[in-house]
C-alpha cells in the first residue's frame, strides 16, 4: 500500500531523469541564494545611510538643543527684552539654516506640547500630542524612516541641566523643557538605492545565467558515470565484450558495477560448465560408437569369417551398445534430478526394509566379485523420502563399495538414527581415493582410474546423480577414504522431510 502510494508520487514528479533533476536543484538553490544575497545588501546598505544620517543630524541637533537651552529659548519665548531677542533671532537662524541644509522642517514643541516654532511657519501654536513626542518627553531620542515618502523623523529632547541641579532631583536625570521634531529628506538614499537597484538587476540577470550554464555543465558532468555504466552494460549486453567493466568515478557506480560484475561471473561459471558437460558427453558417447565401428569394420575387412569370430566381435559390440545405454540411462537419471524439487514424490518409508531390498538385489554382484556384504541396523528406521531417489542413493554407494573392492573384500552398510536425523554409512576394504581426488568425485564424468572405471562398467556419472538425490532431501554426504585400505560414505538425511521455501 505504502509502497504503491510511494510509487504513484514517484510518477507525478515531473522529471524522473537524474540530470534533470540536478539541473533544477542547482538552478533553485543558486536563484534562491542571489535572490537573497541581493535583498540583504540592499537593506543593509538602507539601514546603514539612514541610521550616519540620523545620528550626523541627531548630533547637530543636540548641539542646537543645548544653545536653545543656554539662551533660555523655552522660557522667554515671547519676552521682548532686546537681549533675549537678539538670540532668539540668532537661534531662528540656525534652525533656519540646518532645516534648508538638510531639506527639512524643524518644529520646537514645549512642555505643553504646544508649537513655539516651525521653520515651516504653518504649525506655530498648534498642539502635538503624538507617540513620538510622548516618548521623547519620557527622555527616549526616536528616529523613524519612512522609506514610502523619503523622510526620516526624528525627536531630540530639550533637557535644562540647571533645572535638575535646582530641584534637587537624584536619579530622574535631566529636566525636559521641551523637544525638537524634525523631519528630513531621505531623497538621497533613496535615489541611492534606485541606482544600486538598477546595477543589482543587471548583477543578478548575468548571475542567474551563469548559474543556468553552471547547472547544466554539472548536471552533464555529475550524470556521465552512469551513461558510461550503461554504455559498458550495453556493450556486454550486445555481446561486444564480455570482460568485468569497471566505472570507479562514485561509490554507487562501483556498487552498481560490483553487482554486474558478479551476475557476468556467474554466467560465464555457468556457461563454461555446459560447454565442459556438453564436451564431455559427447566424448563418452562417441567411445563406444568408436569401438562399435573399429569392430564392425574389422568384420568387414576379411572374408569367410568363421562363425566364432563372429559371435566373439558381436558380443563386444553388444557390450559396447551396453555402455551407451548405461550412459545415456544415467544422463537421463541426473537430467531429471536437475529438475525442481516440487518432482519429489515424499512417502513415509522403511529404511532397514530398503535397505535390505537393495542388497538383496545386489548380493548376486558381490558374489561374483568374492566380496562379503554386511548390513547392520543400530534401530529401526522410519524417515519421509522419495523412494526412487533413496533406492539411487543406496544402490550407486553400495554397488561403487563392491565394484572398486579387492577379491575377498568387505563391505559394511549401517544404518542409524538420532531424534532429527538418520545415517546411513557404506564402509568398504577396497582401493580407496587419493587425497586429491577426493574433491572431484562428485563431479559429473569424473573417474580416479579412467580405464579401470570403464573396464568395470561405471560412467563417472554415479556420484553425480547421489549428491544432488541428497541434497533435494536437504541432507549431506561426506567421505573419508584411504588410499589402499578402503573408503566410507557417510549420508545423513533428516527424518521429516523440510519443504524448500519457494521464494
Ligand atoms: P563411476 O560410474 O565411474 O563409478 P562414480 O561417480 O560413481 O562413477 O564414482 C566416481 C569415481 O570415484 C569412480 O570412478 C571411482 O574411481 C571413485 N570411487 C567411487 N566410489 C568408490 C569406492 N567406494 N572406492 C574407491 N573408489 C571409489
Amino acid at each position: 500500500m505504502v509502497a504503491k502510494i510511494k510509487e504513484k508520487i514517484i510518477n507525478l514528479l515531473p522529471y524522473r531523469s537524474l540530470r534533470v533533476r540536478i539541473f533544477i536543484i542547482i538552478l533553485t538553490v543558486g536563484i534562491l541564494c542571489s535572490v537573497v544575497m541581493r535583498y540583504a545588501i540592499m537593506n543593509n546598505y538602507e539601514e546603514r545611510a539612514v541610521e550616519q544620517r540620523s545620528t550626523t543630524i541627531q548630533n547637530q541637533l543636540m548641539i542646537l538643543a543645548n544653545h536653545l537651552v543656554s539662551n533660555n529659548y523655552m522660557l522667554n519665548y515671547n519676552s521682548q527684552e532686546q537681549n533675549y531677542r537678539t538670540s532668539k533671532e540668532v537661534i531662528n537662524a540656525e534652525l533656519e539654516l540646518l532645516s534648508s541644509l538638510y531639506e527639512g522642517r524643524v518644529m520646537i514643541i514645549n512642555s505643553n506640547f504646544k508649537v513655539v516654532k516651525d521653520t515651516y511657519g504653518i504649525s506655530e501654536g498648534k498642539i502635538i500630542i503624538s507617540e513620538e513626542v510622548i516618548k521623547c518627553f519620557q527622555g527616549v531620542n526616536t528616529s523613524h524612516y519612512d522609506p514610502e515618502h523619503g523622510y526620516i523623523e526624528l525627536t531630540t529632547p530639550i533637557m535644562d541641566t540647571s533645572a535638575t541641579a535646582e530641584n534637587g532631583e537624584k536619579n530622574s536625570g535631566d529636566a525636559i523643557v521641551g523637544i525638537m521634531l524634525t523631519s528630513i529628506s531621505a531623497e538621497s538614499i533613496a535615489s541611492t538605492m534606485e541606482v544600486l537597484n538598477r546595477k543589482a538587476n543587471i548583477l543578478e540577470t548575468l548571475l542567474i545565467l551563469g548559474i543556468v550554464a553552471l547547472a547544466m555543465i554539472l548536471s552533464i558532468v555529475l550524470t556521465r558515470p552512469f551513461n558510461r555504466v550503461i554504455q559498458a552494460i550495453n556493450e556486454v549486453k550486445a555481446g561486444y565484450s564480455d570482460e568485468l567493466i569497471s566505472v570507479p568515478d562514485y561509490d554507487e557506480t562501483v556498487h552498481i558495477v560490483d553487482a554486474f560484475n558478479q551476475v557476468l561471473k556467474r554466467m560465464k561459471t555457468l556457461d563454461d560448465s555446459r560447454q565442459e558437460f556438453v564436451a564431455n558427453v559427447s566424448h563418452e558417447l562417441k567411445t563406444p560408437m568408436a569401438s562399435v565401428k573399429v569392430l564392425a569394420d574389422a568384420l568387414l575387412a576379411q572374408e569367410d569369417v568363421p562363425a566364432e569370430l563372429y559371435r566373439e566381435f558381436m558380443e563386444d559390440i553388444v557390450s559396447e551398445i551396453d555402455r551407451e545405454n548405461q550412459i545415456i540411462t544415467d544422463l537421463l537419471a541426473l537430467v531429471k534430478l536437475e529438475k525442481k524439487v516440487q518432482d519429489l514424490n515424499i512417502v513415509s518409508l522403511n529404511i532397514n526394509d530398503l535397505t535390505e531390498l537393495i542388497l538383496k538385489r545386489l548380493r548376486p554382484l558381490a558374489r561374483k566379485k568374492d566380496v562379503e556384504v554386511v548390513f547392520e541396523s543400530m534401530r529401526p528406521v522410519v524417515a519421509e523420502v522419495d523412494e526412487v531417489k533413496m533406492t539411487l542413493i543406496m544402490t550407486n554407494l553400495v554397488e561403487n563399495a563392491i565394484k572398486y573392492n579387492k577379491e575377498h573384500g568387505w563391505v559394511k552398510v549401517t544404518l542409524d538414527a538420532d531424534h532429527q536425523y538418520f545415517t546411513f554409512e557404506v564402509s568398504d576394504s577396497g582401493l580407496g581415493i587419493p587425497e586429491e581426488s577426493l574433491t572431484h568425485i562428485y563431479e559429473r564424468f569424473y573417474r580416479v582410474d579412467k580405464s579401470h572405471s570403464r573396464e568395470i562398467g561405471g560412467t563417472g556419472l554415479g556420484l553425480a546423480i547421489t549428491k544432488s538425490a541428497v541434497l533435494m532431501h536437504r541432507g549431506s554426504i561426506t567421505v573419508t577414504s584411504i588410499e589402499g585400505e578402503g573408503t566410507s560414505f557417510l549420508v545423513k538425511i533428516p527424518l521429516t522431510y523440510i519443504a524448500q521455501q519457494t521464494v
